[in-house]
């Protein structure tokens, strides 16, 4: 029997793209043509109403010759310096090939430290939900300049995955040199569906394009670990003819990771850390509990009667009903000592009392787990 030509992904409202340097700059300069193919996919997603984050590769490899060396560059500072000359101009390519299409590009860079802290987690994912909010599409790299090998999240692989979990993706999608993962490793047959990571783990060969940093190892590895987070992922060739319109419509092209069955709210509850202590305790009135349980709300300091524990922004922390039971964690977008003045105020007097103000919530919605 003939394999299906289609495979079923759940509704995608909002999917990550990472392109690798072997696709954008191949050969140590940038190619132009293949943002403007790639950018052209973009817009048909976004056409229709699907929102695109790029994790782009290519800041050191379209950086080096600009630089004056011939080969990819081996020690770390040359490495930081070929990504400050090339980031620019990787940017210019897509500033580039966006703009014909109605469309506005953001930079982000991330260090390893952006993205393990909660409070500057916090920040990143409102940043970035700010601006695919806003139609823009954010493209993104790991800072490369500042970011030196110990503190290094390392290969954007990692880095896609991570930015799928931050941005809440429905869809991963992993464009490399290579069309997917390889039956043994050698070119010939992709296989369609990885069931399971330890099987895939069987078909990765150790080699790797000589621009790009990652391999088949680490698409495997990010591409396991987004969809253990409940993210289906697919790995494909970025050089295949409309590749990003065709992996949404559900062809089969390049190899499924599958999203393990897990639920949004878990895979969620796993990035906030809750499996994490909480550090204090936020008790809220009668009114806001039923808000937070009843109508999926975000918690409002003017719900809030007192707090528990000593926190700073961003650390997880139990909801309780006054003189009553948990029935929620959730991210505090305040310290408990700004929790403790701003308790039963508006929204609006935040900034008066305080001085300072991060969110009319307390804790947002999406950063709460009811019932747990
Ligand atoms: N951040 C690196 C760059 O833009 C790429 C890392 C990778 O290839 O995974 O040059």
């Amino acid at each position: 029997m003939a394999p299906p030509s289609t495979r079923t992904l759940p509704p995608i409202r909002r999917i990550v793209v990472k392109i690798g340097s072997a696709v954008l700059a191949p050969g140590g300069s940038l190619d132009q043509a293949a943002a403007d193919r790639l950018a052209a996919d973009i817009a048909a997603a976004r056409a229709r109403g699907v929102q695109v984050a790029v994790v782009s590769s290519g800041a050191v490899a379209s950086g080096y010759s600009a630089l004056g060396l011939k080969a990819p560059p081996k020690t770390i500072v040359r490495k930081q310096a070929a990504a400050a000359v090339g980031q620019s101009r990787l940017m210019a390519a897509w500033n580039a090939a966006l703009l014909p299409h109605g469309l506005v590009a953001a930079q982000i860079l991330y260090t390893a430290e952006d993205l393990e802290h909660r409070e500057r987690f916090l920040s990143a994912r409102r940043t970035l939900n700010e601006l695919l909010g806003a139609g823009v599409v954010p493209v993104i790299n790991e800072n490369d300049t500042v970011s030196y090998e110990e503190i290094k999240l390392g290969d954007n692989d990692r880095l896609s995955a991570l930015t799928a979990d931050l941005a809440d993706a429905d869809l991963l999608l992993i464009l490399s040199s290579v069309s997917g993962l390889y039956e043994s490793g050698k070119a010939g047959k992709v296989i369609h569906t990885i069931q399971s990571a330890k099987t895939a783990q069987a078909h990765v060969r150790p080699d790797k394009t000589v621009v790009g940093t990652g391999g088949m190892q680490t698409k495997l590895t990010a591409a396991a670990a987004a969809a253990s987070w409940g993210i289906p992922t697919v790995v494909a060739g970025g050089h295949e003819h409309h590749v990003i319109r065709r992996v949404l419509a559900g062809e089969v092209l390049g190899t499924l990771f599958p999203a393990a069955r897990i639920t949004k709210a878990r895979a969620r509850k796993r990035w906030l850390g809750f499996g994490a202590r909480a550090r204090g305790t936020i008790t809220i009135d009668a009114g806001a509990a039923r808000a937070l349980t009843q109508r999926g709300a975000s918690l409002l300091p003017s719900g809030v009667t007192g707090v528990r524990g000593s926190f700073d922004r961003g650390a997880p922390v139990q909801i309780a009903v006054e003189g009553g039971a948990v029935i929620a964690r959730g991210v505090s977008a305040y310290s408990s000592d700004d929790v403790a003045r701003i308790a039963g105020k508006r929204s609006s007097q935040i900034e008066g009392v305080l001085g300072h103000y991060y969110a009319e919530e307390v804790v947002h919605r999406d950063d709460l787990v009811v019932g747990e």
